[in-house]
């Protein structure tokens, strides 16, 4: 069915990345559409036909497809990677954030994403997008035999992933986002997102599910969209915690706070301070631990301010 997709490239540029905007038409065609009977002086409006938008069509491990679907539909469904996400209506379109884990093999792997036209009529847009690896470093950590036993206890560390899973894991079908996405500190990156750890000299194992900013305590922390605020309190690991809800299952947080500046449920501007960097939690310096999640998929967050994610 491929054969029959229109691609248009239009080489739209965007945040500081070499990216280009790929739009594809609907592949598989809606069926047949009834024609409706009119009454003398009627007319009618003709509905415009779904495209699928996609911010890139490489994408690497840990990183984010936006796949957007223009025109008149009702809603849809993207399903990539054997996992399934729900459009969000946005300004212009219906969107996702479609995330690819941080162990997901690279290759290629087609994206299908089904429609529902405002007739109730059904139909499937499709695309091919290749996953490609990022090389993954590995980080050496020594903690005291306190902070061993306090933060690294599997069943503390266990609850504390449940807890946040259970928050990224909640698609609110509504945008709060808008535009680019910015730094939150003014600091120097000291561990990237998916480190493998070393912890007093273990085998290297796991990935860091976030990424570090060192600066001095009292930096200013702000907010990387817009959004709503849905957790603002003292976690065991991740110390003092602000998670941002942007819609459509997209989530940032921010951890090891010295101070917490918003409340759950306000709503937070772009670049808007939300608290102080801090050493609060399993934390061996004052560092900005970032995290960006999408439908309950951690994400790498530099990616979303570097363009490799095509935005
Ligand atoms: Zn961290």
């Amino acid at each position: 069915m491929l054969a029959g997709a229109v691609l248009f490239v239009s080489g739209a540029c965007g945040g500081g990345g070499g990216s280009s905007e790929v739009t594809v038409r609907l592949v598989t065609p809606a069926g047949p559409t009834a024609t409706p009977t009119l009454l003398p002086g009627e007319t009618v409006t003709a509905l415009e036909p779904p495209e699928l938008v996609l911010s890139t069509f490489e994408v690497y491990q840990a990183g984010t497809v936006l796949v957007s679907v223009t025109g008149d539909i009702r809603g849809g469904q993207v399903t990539f990677l054997g996992r399934k996400f729900p459009l969000t209506p946005g300004s212009q379109s219906q969107y996702s954030f479609v995330p690819v884990d941080t162990e997901d093999p690279p290759g290629e792997y087609v994206m299908k994403v089904d429609v529902t036209l405002p007739t109730g009529t059904k139909g499937t847009l499709q695309e091919t997008i290749t996953v490609l690896a990022t090389e993954w470093t590995t980080e050496y950590l020594e903690f005291t035999p306190e902070q061993v036993t306090e933060y690294l206890d599997p069943a503390v560390i266990a609850e504390e992933e449940a807890t946040l899973k259970s928050l990224y894991t909640r698609v609110t079908p509504e945008k709060l986002w808008d535009g680019f996405w910015q730094l939150p500190v003014a600091g120097v990156l000291t561990s990237r997102y998916g480190e493998q750890r070393s912890i007093n000299g273990s085998e290297p194992s796991g990935h860091h599910g976030g990424t570090d900013f060192g600066a001095l305590e009292g930096t200013p922390v702000t907010a990387t969209n817009s959004g709503k605020v849905v957790l603002a309190r003292q976690m065991k690991v991740h110390g003092n915690m602000v998670v941002v809800d942007h819609g459509g299952g997209l989530y940032s947080s921010y951890g090891h706070l010295s101070a917490i500046e918003v409340a759950e449920g306000d709503a937070v501007e772009a670049g808007q301070q939300i608290g102080l960097v801090g050493n609060t939690g399993l934390s061996t310096g004052a560092h900005l631990h970032w995290e960006m999640a999408s439908n309950g998929i951690l994400l790498d967050a530099v990616r979303f301010t570097d363009g490799t994610n095509g935005f």
